[in-house]
């Protein structure tokens, strides 16, 4: 007993100590100075050396070269390196396996999947990134799991399950177990009824994919209005209707649009610019597409139906993003990744980049699209998108000038999210 005693009297000191230097943590979070190097902060303006870069804990809190000497501050040199904000993929579905083997696609493969898809994305420099159609309750678990620090990897927003219309986009992979991919409705309310539902889960947003009616379509952007949430419309498709649905989104006021199809002519790349929409291209993906990568999942999706029937081809998805960009419509970076592009990812996004370069972009334009613009599209430029003070601190190091090869942005030397490093050297 004496024994026992002492060893709790022992103890007691050292855990009174252990819990006031909890209490000093909690008052004063960590920080981290980033010295030295090269800052492009996002925002489109000219490069500064040596910003003097203070984060503490998740926010950055000052750009001033002389913060380094504030004591407990750990210093990052960033000599003969750039700076630059954490890049956002706008366009994923890390829970959506197109193809591959359905024994691998059960809730619980797929959500574990999901945290590494997560991980991979900060890997290559993305902190943000924006599903816009997850299977089933799995995109609000994921969410909800992250948001309680339970999960790691890039900041994950999600749409949940596409809206759309009875046998209209995103339902075409769930004829048997519905709703997978997509939830479906019918007529204005029913519509109604499915933004309330995702607002319900917990959605970040709200993905709408043709062919909606204008009526339909209306319905659906005021009541995700109402509760301040954004939708975003997928454009294009393989119906006749879908021809339309670039005017019809853009009449009923989206706040962004999928995809680079053919959007249905100069007033309405003009109403666009009018109304501020947000335009994410996915070019890599129609690459893909015209390069008849998903031929064999569905003949409409062949190089030679999109041409023959949407008049959709190379030529004319950069003739109609070069008009969007001479009429000042904004562009934010998206992929639309799927399980398959896990493991190759940075080349997945580099590809996105440069062919917004093939389509005329230079590479400081690109990496605001990849950064502020993306923000503000998402509606969260007041917390992310650029290096500015008050901000969260999601920051990536970069070994080479991004500005002369846009390929160094994919393969970050350093990456912070949220003020902690979480690539690529030791996890913390
Ligand atoms: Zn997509």
């Amino acid at each position: 007993m004496r024994n026992f005693l002492a060893v709790i009297l022992a103890c007691l000191p050292a855990a009174g100590a252990g819990l006031a230097v909890a209490a000093q943590q909690a008052e004063s979070p960590a920080r981290i100075f980033i010295d030295g190097g090269m800052l492009i902060d996002g925002s489109g303006s000219e490069p500064e050396e040596n910003p003097g870069i203070l984060i503490e804990g998740e926010r950055i809190r000052s750009l001033s070269s002389d913060a380094a000497s504030e004591p407990g501050t750990e210093v990052i040199s960033a000599d003969g390196k750039w700076v630059l904000p954490g890049l956002f993929d706008l366009h994923v579905h890390v829970t959506f396996m197109l193809d591959g083997p359905r024994r691998l696609d059960d809730d619980i493969v797929n959500a574990i999947r999901s945290e590494r898809f997560l991980e991979r994305y900060q890997e290559i420099g993305v902190t943000t990134v924006r599903d816009v159609g997850a299977r089933e309750w799995i995109g609000y678990s994921l969410k909800r799991t992250q948001r309680a620090g339970l999960m790691g990897g890039a900041r994950y927003y999600t749409s949940g399950p596409i809206i759309t219309v009875t046998g209209g986009h995103g339902s075409e992979f769930q004829p048997l177990h519905p709703p997978l991919w997509a939830v479906e409705a019918d007529g204005p309310w029913e519509l109604r009824e499915r933004v309330r539902e995702a607002i319900k889960l917990e959605a970040d947003l709200i993905k709408v994919a043709p062919f909606l009616t204008q009526e339909e379509m209306a319905a659906v952007v005021d009541e995700a209005h109402i509760y301040h949430l954004r939708v975003t419309a997928h454009i294009g498709g393989t119906h006749d209707l879908d021809k339309q649905s670039g005017r019809i989104a853009v009449e009923a006021g989206v706040d962004s649009t999928e995809h680079m199809y053919p959007y249905g002519g100069p007033d309405v790349i003009k109403a666009m610019v009018e109304k501020g929409i947000y335009v994410i291209p996915t070019l890599g993906f129609h690459l893909r597409e015209l390069n008849d990568e998903y031929a064999a999942n569905a003949e409409k999706q062949s190089a030679g139906w999109l041409s023959e029937n949407l008049g959709h081809t190379y030529e004319t998805m950069m003739a109609q993003f070069r008009e969007m960009k001479a009429a000042g419509v904004r562009f934010a970076v998206g992929t639309d990744s799927n399980v398959k592009d896990l493991e190759t990812i940075d080349k997945l996004y580099l590809q996105e980049l440069q062919a917004f370069r093939t389509a005329g972009m230079n590479n400081g334009e690109i990496i605001q699209a990849a950064t502020l613009r993306a923000a503000e599209a998402m509606g969260l430029d007041d917390e992310l998108g650029s290096i500015t003070a008050g901000k969260r601190a999601d920051l990536i190091l970069l070994s080479a000038d991004p500005l002369q090869d846009i390929s160094a942005l994919v393969y970050p030397e350093l990456v912070i999210q949220d003020g902690k490093v979480v690539c690529c050297g030791q996890r913390r």
